[in-house]
């Protein structure tokens, strides 16, 4: 049964409008940016974009993967414009952002899957933003050696985020060209390398999953001493993207999350809106805070 279910009233999402909104707009367009928050349609660009906050996706528009829940083109991408990392690190600061959220395609093309690219965008937001605390969400570097992880790490973002994105027994169907145990030893490698850095993963519901199995893989997360977890409706970009089995209900978000802070996350969000970078930067600022 290929059959939707319908959308239910808690996803709901606000018409992008204000002052903040178009700001944040023309400033990622004059420094011809792509973020995350377009291309995957997120449903809470109007919120993130009137407070400034936006997920910047780096290395281009295409992707040599072909996740079955993502909306940004397969294909084979361009060169990497080495003038990039200034441009994010320019839009960072007139934005005046706090924390940013940088992201990028998978780059199997590329030797090292963008590991330099991304170190030198670091490096760029941080000379020009010395206040602004960095989140990187990484690919996988699959095929690259252990050295290009390595190079992100020295890079010394405030904090490494690879999502699962998806229980192990989706990942055939969800994330095909990935591999669950690669993803998750990742995560635990980052900490190997650097025990001072936040860790972050998250995780899609409403692909067919079952409760037991994403409990299985907050285990699996903190055995690999991940510190932040988020977990999200997912929602169907165009209908030919997977199918929504099911909307999780927010009791039941909410029932993750009390579940993870038993199992020693740091910091959870988990609802139907939760996004990756959703309030990424104010709960940073909180737990530095507390
Ligand atoms: Fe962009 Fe993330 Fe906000 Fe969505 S949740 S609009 S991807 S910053
Ligand atoms: Fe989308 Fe990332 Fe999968 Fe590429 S690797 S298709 S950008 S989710």
């Amino acid at each position: 049964d290929q059959e939707q279910p319908r959308k239910p009233a808690w996803i709901r999402v606000k018409a992008p409008t204000s002052e903040g909104y178009r700001k944040t707009r023309d400033i990622l367009k004059e420094n011809r940016l792509v973020t995350v928050c377009e291309e995957a349609g997120c449903p809470n660009v109007g919120e993130c974009w009137s407070q400034g906050h936006a997920t910047m996706m780096i290395m281009g528009e295409i992707c040599t993967r072909g996740c079955s829940f993502c909306n940004v083109a397969t294909g084979r991408p361009d060169a990497l414009d080495p003038f990039e990392p200034g441009r994010v690190a320019h839009a960072v600061q007139k934005l005046g952002l706090a924390h940013v959220v940088v992201t990028s395609v998978d780059r199997d093309d590329l030797e090292d899957g963008g590991a330099e690219h991304f170190a030198q965008t670091i490096r760029a937001i941080r000379h020009r933003s010395p206040g602004t605390t960095i989140e990187v969400l990484t690919p996988d570097f699959l095929k690259c050696g252990p050295e290009a992880l390595e190079k992100v790490v020295e890079a010394r973002p405030d904090v490494f985020n690879h999502n699962l994105e998806t229980v192990p027994s989706l990942y055939p169907s969800v994330r095909p060209g990935a591999r669950y145990f690669h993803s998750l030893r990742l995560l635990q490698r980052v900490k190997e390398l650097d025990p001072t850095m936040f860790t972050k993963s998250g995780l899609m519901v409403g692909l067919g999953e079952t409760a037991q199995e994403v409990r299985q893989v907050m285990d699996d997360m903190r055995s690999a001493d991940v510190d932040f977890l988020t977990i999200g409706q997912y929602l169907q970009p165009t209908p030919k993207h997977h199918r929504v089995v099911r909307f999780v209900t927010p009791e039941e978000f909410a029932a993750y999350e009390k579940a993870a802070y038993g199992k020693g996350f740091l910091m959870v969000s988990a609802t139907p809106l939760t996004r990756s970078s959703y309030h990424a930067g104010e709960d940073f600022a909180r737990l530095r805070a507390a």
